[in-house]
């Protein structure tokens, strides 16, 4: 089968052995062989991160990663109280416009896109506003590769005696999340970006205890985590699950279980996204951002002079690779290029050598 190289953020590349793990026989998801399986993937997910496994409990829903942020979003910030996000990117609006639609009240902290999260201005208001009770964050902002100072923000938080809910869509998996250190009451993310699974089944690790000391607070049904949390203590769900990307999804697990878990999957990527930067310079392509404030993930480059991203991305779509545009205000100065998924270094070779032709062709054309 012809491969399709994904370097957008998600969904990935898939693993041959991911691919096959779909083609399993048809479960209702009544039966206790599909609780048996879901079972498994709540304790995998946990397990990731050890930090996780004794106080938090994964919770499964059918849909993308927005489904579990806006399901944590949801269920966790009470409607009496008060949420403040602190957004630098895409993702941290569209938590915020979330919160909004779900008529809860609002602080927004936000920063230019280029810039880290301002904490100076979010401790300005955790000082003055004793209303807030939810402090909202994106840990890498795949907007423009930033792996936003958690750690921080964390002990902020600690500080002033709010919780913490951060979107971790993007990072779980190849990124270091310190939930007890960090003191998060519950993160979301998704079976198709770092954990190289299909799309279809995303999820939120939630400290236990929250579901013992206060009431749901959804204003949604389908999005409400504690009717998930009840039946999913014994494996069943109270709606369809996708059941062939929960075998995909224990497969992928179990594959980033043998190549050494999320610190052997960063160095990977690292080593991948290195020779990218490093190619790419070469070819007189500029980061958007330091290496030190990026994520393993994903890297955005400024759109080299005389290219639009359209021609970039239709030149490399020939060779089967796909790109990503940037967005927003950046949308014709950036591109991004994510390395997760079933990427090897022989493809980022080749990767290079198609810039390397593009940018050659183009140079001979224009005298
Ligand atoms: C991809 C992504 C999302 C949204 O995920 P979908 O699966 O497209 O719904 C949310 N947050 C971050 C940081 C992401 O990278």
């Amino acid at each position: 089968m012809k491969r399709n190289l994904l370097l957008n953020p998600g969904p990935v590349t898939l693993s041959e052995r991911v691919r096959q793990a779909l083609i399993q026989p048809d479960l209702c998801h009544r039966e206790p062989e599909f609780a048996e399986l879901t079972l498994d993937i709540k304790q995998r997910l946990i397990n990731v991160y050890p930090q996780a496994a004794s106080d938090y409990e994964a919770i499964l829903l059918t849909g993308s990663g927005t489904c579990a942020v806006e399901a944590m979003l949801s269920t966790l910030i009470p409607r009496q109280g008060k949420a403040l996000v602190v957004a630098n990117g895409v993702y941290g609006d569209r938590m915020a416009n979330m919160i909004s639609t779900h008529g809860k009240r609002l602080q927004i902290v936000a920063a230019e896109w280029q810039e880290p999260m301002n904490l100076l201005e979010l401790e300005k208001h955790l000082q003055q506003d004793t209303a807030i009770t939810h402090v909202v964050a994106v840990h890498h902002e795949t907007t423009t590769g930033r792996l936003n100072d958690i750690a921080k923000l964390g002990q902020i938080c600690r500080h002033y005696n709010v919780a913490l809910l951060l979107d971790a869509v993007s990072t779980f998996g190849a990124e270091e999340i310190q939930f007890t250190d960090w003191n998060l009451e519950a993160c979301a993310a998704t079976a198709n970006k770092c954990l190289h699974g299909v799309p279809g089944i995303s999820f939120v690790l939630v400290r236990r205890s929250v579901f013992d000391s206060r009431p749901s607070a959804a204003g949604s049904l389908y999005l409400d985590l504690y009717r998930y949390y009840r039946e999913q203590i014994s494996g069943f769900s109270p709606f369809t699950q996708a059941v062939h990307v929960c075998y995909a999804l224990q497969t992928a697990l179990q594959e980033l279980e043998e190549q050494g878990g999320w610190s052997l999957r960063r160095d990977r990527y690292r080593n991948l996204s290195q020779k990218i930067c490093q190619g790419l310079q070469k070819l007189g392509i500029k980061t958007f951002l330091d290496e030190q404030v990026s994520s393993c993930v994903l890297r955005s480059f400024k759109l080299p002079d005389g290219y639009t991203y359209e021609q970039i991305h239709d030149a490399l779509k020939q060779s089967g690779f796909i790109i990503y545009a940037g967005q927003g205000g950046l949308k014709n100065s950036i591109f991004r290029i994510a390395n997760m998924g079933d990427i090897h270094l022989e493809d980022v070779d080749y990767l290079l050598t198609c810039f390397a032709q593009l940018l050659h062709q183009k140079q001979t054309i224009t005298p």
